[in-house]
């Protein structure tokens, strides 16, 4: 359906030292609603005479200007005020990043919205606490440590929670003093846009964040190959991932990377049935799947295999797929034609490899690139299917015997971003969280976050931590004064 009038669109322009500006080439590009196929709006396709407008002006507003000037509080109230403007956009916020990336209304509306102001409150909280230290280090020496913001930070986010990611990249580097170029991704740049308009209302000084919208090989390379970038923080695939890492290391760049995942979710035999259900369901359905931390390898427990998949087969079938907008949509359309493309390609490898299909497995008739939530029972752990990063409503479920074989096997994967336990053995719990190979557990639950808990991966899932003090400390680099007293 065609957006509303009330559902303010984006004018085309970047967002560059506090102006909204045509790309330097003129180049702009399509942004699609997913659930209808029709094109929302024209975007701004900015490329690395852009990228360099927008350095420019961060770096001049970090050394200069009303931002270096504020103090930490003013700098808090700044950071306050944008989450309470985003919750006094929170309708119109939600529409958008539902339009444009086909997530349901209702995700966007409890999720994605709130979610994005309490980060911007979490970490205001943070900007008067950046202390350093006194240390004791020699006779007739005062030492001590200051705790400083890095730069200009190079913010590169993909297509999933467009929205949320923008506030975990922006709020904690801005809390610390740094000023940012934000590139959001193609398929969704229309909340990142917006959050600028929001946060200049706010009365962010202009350079302080910048948004640049456009293709990775274009504006995302350029921001990693410029010289003026301190630090780039990326969230995406792992291929992309390693681009950037092999690209930022000329001109040596700081990095934390959030990349792909294969997460295990494994249902013990004792565990409470209902609530482990609900558990993988939420795990592998929320956001359609598009998820870094998808439950996407899902091990039963033998003596509860059978009955597991049953039920899981009759939740999922309950599942309403549909208008995004609508509040009862519990699933909407992968989020472009590629993806759910990528999404079926790994149906067939799934079938072709012998693992049985348990429901789902093609598209939805219509229009909108909607894949039916699919199961497949009796997947190896070595299958195409259980080894990579899928990105949609594609379950793998495995059966296992025995801690020591779910272990193995759950660590038997390239990723380590996050995995689930479900039992009522609170001894069995503990020693499977210590034992799994992940940067976030979650037991007898799945799929929270809070600004205050960090988040991010082991092994091919990336490092570097988001959210918490670990996060903001990301943003943040050590000086060391030394005093001669004597
Ligand atoms: P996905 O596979 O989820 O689409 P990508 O890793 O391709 O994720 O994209 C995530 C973000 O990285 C997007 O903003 C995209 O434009 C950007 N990107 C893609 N390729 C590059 C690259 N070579 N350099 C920098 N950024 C890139």
């Amino acid at each position: 359906m065609p957006p509303s009038s009330e559902t303010r669109l984006a004018p085309g322009l970047l967002y560059i030292d506090g102006q909204w500006v045509p790309a330097a080439a003129g180049a702009t590009f399509k942004t699609i609603n997913p659930a209808t196929e029709e094109t929302l709006t024209e975007v701004a396709e900015g490329r690395a005479e852009d990228i360099d407008r927008a350095v420019g002006a961060a770096r001049r507003a970090f050394a200069g200007g009303a931002w270096p000037k504020l103090s930490p509080a003013e700098r808090g109230r700044m950071l306050w005020a944008i989450g309470d403007r985003i919750d006094g956009h929170a309708e119109e916020l939600a529409r958008l990043e539902t339009l444009d990336s086909g997530k349901t209304i209702t995700e966007a509306a409890r999720v994605d919205v709130p979610m994005a102001a309490d980060c911007f409150r979490y970490f205001a909280g943070w900007a008067t606490k950046l202390e350093g230290a006194t240390v004791p280090a020699r006779a007739g020496l005062f030492n001590y440590t200051l705790r400083e913001p890095l730069g200009v930070i190079g913010q590169i986010i993909p297509w999933n929670f467009p929205l949320l990611l923008a506030a975990w990249k922006l709020a904690p580097a801005l809390a610390a003093g740094n000023t940012v170029v934000l590139k959001p991704a193609e398929q969704t740049p229309l909340t990142a846009l917006r959050l600028a308009a929001i946060a200049a209302e706010a009365g962010l000084a202009p350079g302080v964040l910048n948004v640049v919208t456009g293709f990775g090989p274009g504006a995302g390379a350029a921001l990693v190959d410029h010289p003026g970038v301190d630090k780039i923080a990326f969230t995406g695939s792992t291929a992309v991932g390693q681009e950037i890492m092999r690209r930022a290391s000329a001109t040596l760049k700081r990095l934390t990377l959030e990349l792909g995942g294969k997460s295990p979710n494994v249902v013990f035999a004792d565990a409470d049935i209902d609530a482990a259900t609900r558990g993988a369901m939420n795990g592998i359905f929320f956001n359609k799947g598009e998820v870094c931390t998808a439950g996407s390898r899902l091990f039963v427990e033998e003596p509860l295999h059978d009955a597991f998949i049953e039920r899981l087969g009759a939740q999922t079938a309950k599942l309403q797929q549909g208008d995004p907008l609508d509040p009862k949509t519990r699933l909407g359309p992968q989020v472009s034609e590629a993806q759910m493309g990528r999404v079926l390609s790994y149906v067939e490898r799934g079938v072709a490899e012998g693992a049985r299909l348990v429901c789902g497995g093609a598209r939805a008739p219509g229009r909108g690139y909607f894949v039916r939530p699919t199961i497949f029972d009796e997947v190896r752990n070595d299958m195409t299917i259980a080894r990579e990063e899928i990105f949609g409503p594609v379950l793998s479920v495995i059966r296992f015997k025995d801690i020591e074989e779910v272990v193995r096997a759950a660590n038997a994967s390239a990723y380590g971003l996050a995995a689930g336990v479900w039992t009522r053995d609170i001894k069995k719990a503990h020693r499977t969280a210590r034992a799994l190979q992940a940067g976030t557990v979650w037991i007898n639950t799945y799929g929270l976050y809070d600004s205050a808990m960090p988040f991010g991966g082991t092994k091919m899932s990336g490092f570097g931590r988001e959210l918490g003090q670990c996060g903001l400390h990301e943003y943040t680099q050590t000086k060391s004064v030394w005093v001669d007293l004597s």
